[in-house]
């Protein structure tokens, strides 16, 4: 069934999408943002790193910079990229919906995007495990269950997972940004829009007004990132400390291992074989998506930015990216499955416990299910982890010895999972017809620096 006709993205111009721009081009002297922000990112690593390390003590800089400033300002832009998310997905959404236009396709869309998802997730996990327990962290670590204490909040029941799709109220599910339930919202009233002849065609091209306004919010948004990060990597880095590493190496060093191995190896292998994509152009194009990502640990409030980077630099169609993007956010998670494979074995050897082929598998599904039934947001792969455990057997509480260094692969791992979210993403819209090749192989495709906002312009000539 032929649904509508609502208008398909415009076609492609070189640099058509400059004005969403976040990278460098080689015509422009200037600073590019994300250049700009790769330096405040360092800078908030380095003095975070140095207060952590000689001004613990100091209640002056803990009370006013550390929890003061740091804080405000981190959470504030945090905050403010999150705005972005539910208006942006929910109109974004109705356009791709509308721009696939059948619900037919839409639903092979939907099905090739679940599929991969949960493939890699479970390649991911299966990597984890197997280089774990190859490497076998953990063993004759000073198990110190004693001095250690995790208190996990009730992970929620799987059957939950499933039935929560569904928002008993809509209306709750945007004011929670409840993601699922907002995507499974947004595509019922989407083709419920198409079905409405003229209505519903003037509405669809309204929510594409709304959607450009919106990614131009995101620019305005942008602007402010380099001062966001740096607050941000600050504050992680003064309460953290790379300090914290170095009892807990074997364990960081086999989840980093492994993140790099997916992040790189087999994300690559699927770009290349599925999508037939060059991995190192994806990769040099999704720097801006890894540092807000790696920043904030949250896929969630990285759609936007995720988006923007698969649309605009990597050519995907917005009637596939709309739709796989905030799904993969939610419901793909390869990074947070791998820290949860080394942590099991990490934690079964400290605790001298054997796990068998069965317990490997139970955590190879635990570890896919738990993927899909938590959004992107900072942590959340460690409440997981407690179900994980549960399921095997192991002693939660050992959760609490690797609490230390979680922030930091956190951050690492959110990098993986929106990674895994936009290389699905190519590999969906490359079966789909739906990935301009041209602005994929441009390197200047959603470039330039400048961001102009209309007042400099109306007071030019004051
Ligand atoms: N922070 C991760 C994300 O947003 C989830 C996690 O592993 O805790 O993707």
């Amino acid at each position: 069934m032929y649904l509508g006709d609502c208008k398909r993205p415009p076609p492609y111009i070189p640099n058509s999408y400059s004005h969403y721009s976040m990278e460098p081009t080689h015509m422009t002297e200037k600073t590019s943002i994300t250049t700009k922000i790769l330096i405040a990112m360092a800078v908030g690593l380095v003095i975070g790193s140095l207060i952590n390390a000689f001004a613990q003590d100091v209640s002056f800089i803990q009370t006013y910079l550390v929890n003061g400033l740091f804080h405000v300002v981190g959470s504030a832009f945090v905050n403010s990229l999150k705005m972005l998310v539910v208006p942006l997905v929910t109109f974004s959404l109705i356009c791709g919906v509308c721009g696939i236009g059948d619900v037919a396709v839409l639903g092979r869309v939907g099905i090739k995007a679940f599929a991969l998802y949960i493939i890699t997730t479970g390649l991911a996990i299966t990597l984890a495990l197997a280089v774990a327990i190859l490497v076998a962290p953990g063993e004759g670590f000073e198990q110190a269950s004693g001095s250690v204490s995790f208190t996990p909040k009730p992970a929620p029941p799987l059957t939950d997972v499933f039935i929560n799709i569904v928002p008993s109220n809509p209306v709750n599910a945007f004011a929670e940004g409840n993601m699922l339930q907002i995507i499974f919202f947004v595509i019922l009233f989407a083709i419920a829009m198409l079905m409405t002849g003229d209505i519903g065609r003037q509405l669809a091209e309204t929510a594409e007004k709304l959607n450009e306004v919106m990614m131009n919010v995101v620019t305005l948004v942008m602007d402010f990132a380099p001062i966001g990060v740096f607050f941000l990597m600050a504050k992680t880095f003064s309460l953290q400390g790379i300090g914290l590493i170095l009892p807990m190496i074997g364990y960081f060093s086999v989840v980093i291992l492994c993140l790099l191995l997916h992040g790189f190896g087999t994300f690559s292998l699927l770009l290349i074989f599925l999508a037939k994509l060059n991995p190192w152009i994806f990769i040099k194009k999704m720097r801006p998506a890894h540092i807000f990502a790696f920043s904030t640990a949250s896929s969630n409030a990285t759609i936007p930015v995720t988006l923007q980077v698969v649309e605009q630099r990597l050519g995907v169609d917005n009637s596939t990216a709309a739709f796989t993007v905030p799904l993969g956010a939610t419901i793909n998670m390869d990074g947070t499955a791998i820290m949860q494979g080394v942590a099991t074995v990490f934690i079964a050897n400290v605790y001298a416990i054997d796990l068998g082929i069965s317990d490997y598998l139970t955590v190879v599904g635990m570890s896919i299910l738990a993927s899909i039934g938590t959004a992107g947001v900072p942590g959340v792969g460690l409440i997981m982890l407690a179900m994980v455990f549960n399921q095997v057997g192991l002693p939660v509480e050992g959760i609490g010895l690797i609490l230390g260094v979680d922030r930091i692969l956190d951050m690492v791992r959110t990098a993986v999972n929106i990674t895994g979210d936009a290389t699905v993403t190519c590999i969906v819209a490359r079966s789909e017809k739906n990935l301009n090749d041209q602005i994929f192989h441009d390197p200047d495709a959603g470039v330039i620096t400048d961001i102009e906002l209309p007042h400099k312009d109306l007071h030019a000539d004051v």
